[in-house]
């Protein structure tokens, strides 16, 4: 096998694989639409300066990175570190990764691996301190060893296989009480309630930001396009956490002028789309915006690159710091619905409430090929959103851009037949 890495280190950045497919994702999020709110030109500048010019966006300090939504971030940022998301949306990470994952794995896990082990990984955020890697998937829980042997420090932090019982929640709490001793060990400090509290206030302000985006998705006509709050969410994987809530809030003032003028992002009679499954990480968000591209629009999403990384909130009742602590771990367990765990009604809960609450005409699943737990879900979700009227359509893919074409057919056909349903019910 010819290693991509070999034939990209002679090059500038900018003329890289991972540099062209980045910009190439970018031009189209930006060029292919008019209208693009002027305040994500922070957001399509961030995306250019780290992924397509290489620009390093390290951070002072210890990091930590994390390969899931179930590492509780206020408790790194509570030790004084910073977090740092690592999964990852490009196909040329994702052709390396293939090296160490059987080919036919999911894309998210090779092309984290594939970042991992190349040097000069993009997004430049410096060196890792620590690789934090929640027990969830059978992949992820397999690529732990990956990563250590690549020379990464890798804390395993484990998860309870399902989520319901009181034994669970305590298995989990543990878990994170552990996982707070060991990054004490990392950073030499100690956890306070004035620091657990500090970093909690970071991140419900960042969360309340993002709720408040999320609502604006709500308005019919749509006042912004989902490929734009894919970009927004991504970003916040690696972007400077307060600079992020500070851009967020920019856009939402935006919104909320839009709203005033009666401003249209889409054609109002475009079919809303509520988007499932797999998570869209940058430079992979080709489904999200061939959706939009064929006139739909993404007004509301279940996935953990968006909705389920930030929209739960911690419920404290007791603000001393062992109650915090147990508090911030029932926020990463029980309002998860990652399909990873057995029993997964809240997540047919959440996706029906969403498409009520979002006046959703159809659902858009997708699953990355290789990942069997979204696609067991399939059928359930489908059953649970067909009772309700609600059409779906699921996707099977992965970053490889060679399924444009057909995806592309497949999403205009459905964008079609939910038109010809409207037609006919009015
Ligand atoms: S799909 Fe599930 S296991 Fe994978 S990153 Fe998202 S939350 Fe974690
Ligand atoms: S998409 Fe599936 S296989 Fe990939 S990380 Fe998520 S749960 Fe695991």
């Amino acid at each position: 096998m010819t290693n991509p890495n070999a034939k990209t280190a002679a090059l500038p950045y900018n003329r890289s694989r991972q540099a062209r497919e980045a910009e190439t994702m970018l031009d189209h999020i930006t060029d292919d639409f008019d209208d693009n709110p002027p305040s994500m030109a922070y957001f399509y500048d961030l995306f250019r300066r780290a992924y397509c010019r290489g620009e390093s966006i390290e951070r002072e300090g210890v990091r930590v990175g994390t390969t899931c939504i179930h590492a509780p971030e206020e408790l790194i940022y509570a030790f004084g570190a910073t977090p740092v998301r690592l999964c990852n949306g490009s196909y040329h990470y994702d052709q390396i990764g293939a090296d160490f994952m059987p080919a036919k794995s999911c894309s998210l896990v090779k092309a984290t691996l594939g970042m991992l082990s190349s040097e000069n990984a993009i997004p430049k955020t410096g060196k890792l301190d620590l690789i934090v890697n929640p027990t969830t998937c059978d992949q992820k829980k397999k690529a732990s060893a990956m990563m250590a042997g690549m020379g990464h420090s890798v804390y395993e932090l484990e998860l309870p296989p399902a989520k319901e019982s009181e034994q669970a929640r305590v298995y989990w709490q543990r878990s994170v009480r552990e996982f707070a001793v060991r990054l004490r060990q990392l950073t030499g400090k100690k956890l306070t309630r004035k620091n657990l509290m500090a970093a909690m206030a970071k991140t419900s302000r960042a969360q309340v930001a993002f709720r408040t985006l999320h609502n604006f998705r709500r308005k019919a006509p749509s006042l912004i396009l989902g490929k734009d709050v894919f970009l927004v969410t991504n970003a916040y994987f690696f972007d400077d956490i307060d600079r992020w809530t500070d851009a967020v809030e920019r856009l939402n003032a935006e919104l909320a002028q839009r709203e005033k003028d009666g401003f249209c992002a889409a054609q109002k009679k475009a079919p809303r789309i509520l988007f499932t499954g797999s998570p869209p990480v940058f430079p992979n968000l080709k489904l999200p915006l061939v959706i939009e591209q064929s006139g739909g629009v993404v007004v509301a999403d279940e996935t953990c690159s968006a909705n389920r990384m930030l929209y739960d909130m911690t419920s404290v009742d007791e603000w001393l710091l062992n109650n915090m602590v147990d508090s911030l771990a029932d926020k990463y367990l029980k309002p998860c619905t990652c399909p990873i765990f057995p029993n997964n009604d809240d997540r047919i809960r959440r996706l029906l409430d969403l498409a009520k609450s979002f006046a959703v005409d159809g659902v858009v699943y997708q699953t990355f090929a290789g990942c069997q737990v979204y696609e067991m879900e399939q059928r359930s979700v489908a059953e649970a959103l067909n009772k309700a009227g609600i059409v779906m359509l699921a996707v099977e893919t992965d970053y490889s851009p060679d399924d444009l074409g057909q995806l592309t057919t497949r999403i205009e056909a459905f964008l079609e037949s939910i038109k010809t349903r409207k037609r006919k019910a009015t």
